[in-house]
This record gives C-alpha cells, structure tokens and sequence, in this order.
C-alpha cells in the first residue's frame, strides 16, 4: 500500500471532524490536531514540546518553523510511515511551503488536500443552531441534538441560550475571515494538483464514501 499523507482543510460547519474520524478508521492513519500534538509535545516535554511551552503559557503563536518540527516529530515515528492526516496545518501558503519541504527532505510528499466545504448559507444554518445551557454550558443542536423540552436543558433544567459566537452575523464574519486566509492555500494546492473538493452539505455518509473512493484511486494511482 502507498503511503496516504494528507492534509484536511474545511470551514467550521462543514463536517471535517467527522469524516476525520472515519477516515482515519478506514485507512487506519494517525490523526494530527496541530492543536492536540501540540499540547502533547509539551506535556510530554519533548525536545521541541520544552521550547514550545513557555511560548504557549505567554499566549503567543509557536513560530511556523517549531511548529512543523513539532509535527514532524510525530510524522517521523513509526506509526506514520504509512501515512497521516494532519489537520490544522498549514494554515498559510509560506506554511505549506514549510511543510513540503520538511517533507521533502525525508523522501516523501503529500498525496492530497482534502478540503471538505460547503455553501456559506447551510454553514450558517449548521452553526447557529447550536444552544448552551446556562448552568453547565452543555451543548445542544435544535436540529441535529434537540433538548427533550424546548429551551430547556435535559441534564439540570437550566434555561438553553445562544452564544454570541452562534449567532449568524458573528458566524458570518467568521466564515468571512476564514474563506479571506484560506483562499490562498485552496489555490496554492489546487496549482499543484493535490487539492481534492468535497461538498460537505451533502449527508456525511456520502461525503465519506467519495473521500474513501477518491483515497483508494490516489493510493493505487501512487503504486503503479
Ligand atoms: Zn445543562
């Protein structure tokens, strides 16, 4: 089997964490959250985990070169060596520069940018349904995980409110500023032929299985 490295890109809203944990089921691959790995490397005080805490605990960003050190020190272990997701990164083109090199000195290379999207109206409509509970903050959908009792919370019967952040317009400006940073990167991969789209407003079920052909294709494409 060719190795399957890949990068998953989508706004909020449109799936990505959900086919994330089926494609790394199918393919059993390593799932990289940059933001997960990288409380790991600190927790476990790696080498580069010990440069990155004290930066971390300032509430500054880790530089992009001791973020991909961070990264490649999981994709050089072996339980990647038959490829990965890594989800997060990059978020920038001079970051999947950073990457492809990265990469690139180990003899190896991305085999495609999985970006999952759809239109900005069902996005709104995903992420503004969402309700917290006063008391608790815990978390239900109108549509997708509805209280037993309207506007009420199943677990303590404390009042269901919006967030500001779910409201539409603040999802909108959200959406906005996303599509602003991203839109560069789709291109870059998409210059390079790596970028594979997905419509994430389609039902996960078949979202997953046109990820799970496209993969199949790419891995058996790489072999011959
Ligand atoms: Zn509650």
């Amino acid at each position: 089997m060719a190795e399957l490295n890949l990068i998953l890109m989508g706004p909020p809203g449109a799936g990505k964490g959900t086919q994330a944990d089926r494609l790394r089921n199918d393919f059993d691959l390593p799932y990289y959250a940059t933001g997960d790995i990288l409380r790991e490397a600190i927790d476990q005080k790696t080498e580069l985990g010990k440069e990155a805490g004290p930066i971390v605990e300032a509430g500054d960003l880790v530089p992009d070169e001791l973020m991909i050190g961070v990264i490649m020190e999981r994709i050089d272990t072996p339980e990647a060596e038959d490829g990965f997701i890594l989800d997060g990164f990059p978020r920038t083109v001079r970051q999947a520069e950073v990457l492809d090199e990265a990469l690139d000195r180990r003899g190896r290379s991305l085999t495609a940018a999985i970006l999952i999207d759809a239109p900005g109206e069902e996005l709104i409509r995903r992420l503004s349904g969402r309700r917290i509970c006063v008391k608790n903050q815990h978390v239900y959908h109108l549509e997708f995980d509805p209280p037993k009792n309207e506007g009420v919370c199943d677990q303590d019967g404390s009042r269901l409110v919006q967030r500001e952040d779910d409201k539409p317009e603040t999802i909108k400006k959200r959406l906005a500023v996303y599509r602003e940073q991203t839109a560069p990167l789709v291109e870059w991969y998409d210059e390079r032929g790596l970028l594979r789209r997905f419509d994430g407003s389609r039902p996960p079920e078949e979202v997953h299985s046109h990820i799970r052909a496209t993969l199949a294709t790419l891995a058996l494409e790489a072999e011959l």
